[in-house]
């Protein structure tokens, strides 16, 4: 018996899977299932996550619908994983919020935010927010470097512990001690899997659509948004060693580094999105889980706002609409930082810890070590 219906199909679809073993070489799911003779919930929720739902099983099985066995491992999986991320979630109390993080959700936070920035600014000097403001610390005019630190560091520290705790229980649910993350052969070898998304590519075609002809844009637009994400880290990253360590305010010069690594990432963040918005509803509605698209769109749609509002902010930040400006990326940003450990985010890190634990099974494999 296993703890939800969901798991118990993709249990019913892993042994049918065991026996014809077709796909074997289509993805990382299907080895990973032959070196299990049953399953228990930790296994299904790591096959789960280490699904990368590009759809090709479906296409290629014999058995999937109307075959009276109704295989379909991507649609299966898909639910699995997203009630995995719920079952994982720190705290318990806030595992509900996975299902009603929609994009309305995440619009309310960001414009709640930008309005308190707003008008606490007002409150502090109303000038503050129609006047033109150039030059070193421009930008907190609007409000004090130690007040935006202060708001965003717990934000992020609080997104930070959050993730560690819901990855933490998912590692131990599919059997593995904490310290086994610290492998480097296997860490290695999953940090290479993750950044080129080998397993994305179906088997090597690509990904499949509604028109059921394979394609990699839905792995290029990861791309783009996975790294101008990382771009985006790294020039805020760089831009707080500037103002501690050396004393250098915001906003910089366009050829600085914090706005050149900025620049890449935002271009990135439009591009990559908006392709997996457009690709999203390309995909045939049999393979994916319907009842994750609000989720989907949300964090998609609030990656290409941090984007969009701070691109907007780079080019208008010496005329007046900087002050408004400002307060809206910083809300798109501050909202995006509390959802992230309740939306799609957390599908990088299980994916990765998946990744990591297959990566290990697989050397313990080749070394014909015991499971
Ligand atoms: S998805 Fe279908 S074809 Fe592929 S291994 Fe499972 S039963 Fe076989
Ligand atoms: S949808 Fe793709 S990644 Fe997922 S199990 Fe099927 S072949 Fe593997």
């Amino acid at each position: 018996m296993h703890g939800t219906k969901t798991l118990e199909e993709a249990d019913r679809l892993m042994t049918v899977c065991n026996s014809c073993r077709y796909c074997e070489g289509l993805c990382a799911v299907f080895p990973a299932m032959e070196m299990r003779r049953a399953f228990s919930d930790g296994d299904l929720n790591y096959f789960a996550n280490l699904c990368h739902a590009c759809g090709a099983c479906y296409t290629d099985c014999q058995f999937s619908p109307p075959h009276e066995y109704n295989v379909n491992v991507p649609k299966t999986l898909a639910i699995a994983r997203a009630e995995s991320w719920g079952a994982y979630a720190w705290p318990r109390a806030f595992s509900g919020l996975f299902a009603r993080n929609g994009l309305a959700i995440s619009l309310i936070a960001a414009l709640s935010v930008a309005a308190f920035i707003f008008g606490f600014a007002a409150v502090t000097d109303r000038q503050v927010l129609l006047g033109i403001h150039t030059g070193p610390g421009a930008f907190y005019t609007l409000m004090p470097h130690n007040a935006i630190a202060a708001l965003f560091g717990a934000a992020l520290l609080y997104a930070i512990v959050a993730l560690a705790m819901g990855v933490r229980a998912f590692w131990r649910d599919i059997g593995e001690p904490v310290g086994m993350l610290a492998d480097p052969g296997s860490l290695w070898q999953a940090i290479r899997d993750a950044g080129s998304l080998r397993y994305l590519d179906g088997g090597g075609v690509g990904c499949v659509n509604e028109d059921e002809r394979p394609g990699d844009l839905r792995r290029i637009y990861h791309h783009l948004t996975f790294y101008g994400f990382g771009l985006c880290f790294a020039a805020t990253s760089v831009a707080t060693l500037y103002h501690y360590l050396f004393a250098r305010e915001a906003p910089y010069a366009w050829w600085d580094l914090p706005v050149v690594l900025g620049t890449l990432g935002g271009i990135g963040l439009l591009i990559g999105p908006a392709g997996l918005l457009a690709e999203k509803f390309k995909r045939d509605p049999a393979l994916v889980d319907q009842s994750s698209t609000g989720m989907d769109v949300a964090f998609i749609a609030m990656l290409f706002l941090t984007a969009l509002t701070g691109m907007a902010l780079l080019l208008l930040r010496d005329t007046a609409a900087m002050g408004p400006l400002l307060a809206l990326h910083l809300g798109v940003v501050f909202a995006l930082f509390i959802t992230m450990p309740y939306g799609k985010f957390v599908h990088g890190l299980y994916r990765f810890v998946a990744l990591v634990r297959y990566a290990r099974e697989r050397a313990q494999m080749a070394q014909g070590a015991p499971e």
